[in-house]
């Protein structure tokens, strides 16, 4: 629709909306989606019976409310998709991670002192990326080679700027003809598989280092963790772990005196570089072994000083809320016919994926699904977890806001006050669409939703 057509039409919907009689009840869901871009749109009922007698208590029916659905927020954890949903999301991640180092929601305050690591697994380099480095906070020049000599596709693989952080080239190869596509896209294929086996090594050689048999050591303690992908610019993921060891019951045990914060480094930097996964020779490339870069970096958690325990969480729950976007990939599938020259991204990201749908067609590597993750760059893992040990969950931390929230509703007369034991809830919901028109979002801007006002301009709405 041309722009001018689209905007009449939606000042239409506007006026439409703000002449509904149910005006007030409609801006009271969208003030309850707190802002959300994409609100879910649910068709149906719940229905309260007394367990005694069978009799019908009450019904709600979506019938009755405005355009005959409820809105509920899209609880998405990207914040490329909806900012408000995705920092309520942040906000919980943070409180969980840091129950985590210091107690509360359940862990007690003695976790803090059970020995606990910060440690980042990088990727290996797969050719040489314009980098912004600092030191000292001094910017360094990016790529100095004095008597570089020119690579096969005669270009010096060299460069003396000093990159802003705005740099278009940031994370761009030096000579994309020489980068290692194929490596970069398979490392994020099987980072998943690598992380895996990086923890089994971990207990193996913590079983080593205390001379005991691996479910020995399963009756001393516990191995728990909290886990964030991270993608970097050049296009390939860092993970980010906090490692703690924990009595054989969990949090709420002591760890054994051996096992000590230096016991533990000692097995991580042991296990980070032990653990590899083989690619078998296809589609005209060898076979490659990959494994995690050379740079593993284990710190302990302290509550004071440099790394410390808010520190860890806001850095873990920021990047729980991100995906591949930070480098200029598309937050959507890509079909295997699709005409990558016509997406809007830039060079870098635009190969990495054409790879992965190369490499995809290859039977030898189809358990990899290169080609449904080909928008995330290979990288199929879930970007933030915890093992169970952890702390608290999401869900729980939810839950405690629905009873909040659920205890707000039945004060403001929505929802009838019965002993829950006498009564037996039948609720049946449909999705039935998502999003905001045009014409919806100028209104919720209007009543003050300024996440609405984004999905406005932001070219969301639909
Ligand atoms: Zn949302
Ligand atoms: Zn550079
Ligand atoms: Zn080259």
């Amino acid at each position: 629709m041309p722009v001018a057509h689209r905007n009449a039409h939606a000042i239409r919907e506007a006026i439409t909306r703000l002449n509904d009689p149910r005006l007030a009840r409609w801006a009271a869901q969208i003030r309850h989606t707190g802002g959300c871009r994409q609100p879910i749109h649910l068709h149906g009922t719940v229905e309260h019976y007394d367990r005694a007698t069978g009799r019908l208590l009450h019904r709600y029916s979506t019938n009755r409310e405005p355009d005959g659905v409820l809105r509920v927020p899209c609880k998405t954890r990207r914040a490329s998709r909806c900012p408000a949903c995705a920092e309520t999301y942040r906000a919980d991640t943070y409180h969980l991670i840091r129950a985590g180092l210091t107690g509360g929601k359940g862990v007690p305050e003695s976790v803090s002192t059970h020995p606990c690591l910060f440690v980042t697994l990088t990727a290996p380099s797969f050719g040489p990326v314009h980098t912004r480095r600092e030191q000292g906070g001094r910017i360094l020049p990016c790529h100095p080679r004095r008597d570089a000599a020119p690579c096969p596709h005669g270009r010096v693989i060299s460069c003396t700027a000093r990159h802003g952080v705005d740099d278009d080239c940031l994370g761009e190869p030096l000579c994309p003809g020489c980068y290692d596509y194929t490596g970069s896209v398979l490392f994020n294929a099987v980072a998943p598989v690598l992380w895996k086996r990086f923890a089994d090594a971990l207990r193996r050689h913590l079983a080593t280092l205390a001379g005991l048999t691996l479910p020995r050591l399963r009756e001393q303690l516990v191995v728990s963790f909290a886990k964030v992908a991270e993608f970097q610019w050049r296009g390939v993921v860092h993970v980010h772990a906090i490692i703690r060891l924990d009595g054989p019951d969990g949090p709420a045990t002591a760890p054994p005196a051996w096992a000590t914060c230096d016991v533990l480094t000692r097995a991580v930097e042991h296990a980070a570089q032990a653990v590899t996964v083989t690619i078998p020779p296809v589609a005209g490339e060898p076979a490659r072994v990959l494994r995690w870069g050379t740079q593993v970096d284990a710190r302990p958690i302290t509550l004071t000083g440099e790394l410390t325990d808010q520190a860890v969480a806001g850095y873990i729950a920021k990047y729980a809320t991100k995906a591949a976007e930070c480098a200029g990939t598309l937050d959507q599938r890509i079909s295997p016919t699709q005409d990558l020259s016509c997406l809007p991204i830039r060079d870098h990201p635009r190969r990495l994926i054409a790879e992965c749908l190369r490499l995809g067609a290859c039977e030898e590597l189809a358990d990899l699904r290169l080609v449904q993750w080909a928008h995330m760059l290979g990288f199929r893992g879930h970007f933030s977890t915890r093992s169970r040990h952890y702390s608290t969950t999401l869900t729980q931390i939810r839950a405690e806001r629905q009873h909040h929230a659920r205890a707000e509703q039945i004060t403001t007369g929505r929802l009838p006050l019965f002993d829950e034991d006498d009564v037996l809830v039948i609720a049946r919901w449909e999705y039935a669409g998502r999003g905001l028109s045009l014409g919806d979002a100028l209104v919720a801007a209007l009543i003050g939703s300024p996440a609405a006002v984004l999905s406005l301009f932001g070219g969301e709405a639909g």
